[in-house]
């Protein structure tokens, strides 16, 4: 899947998990910056999580 948010084209990596909307899958730079917010939790996906240990 790609990031959800607009006009990116990356993978998404990344679970934001966000208190006042619906969950979201962004990619790695979109997590760092969404994930600064107050309340947001970013999960690393399951489907990718093997990857980045490989
Ligand atoms: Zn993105």
């Amino acid at each position: 899947m790609e990031c959800t948010e607009p006009d990116c084209e990356r993978a998404g990596t990344v679970e934001l998990h966000i208190p006042w909307d619906d969950n979201r899958l962004v990619c790695a730079p979109h997590a760092r910056v969404l994930g600064r917010q107050d309340g947001v939790v970013a999960d690393p996906s399951p489907d990718s999580g093997d990857e980045l240990l490989e």
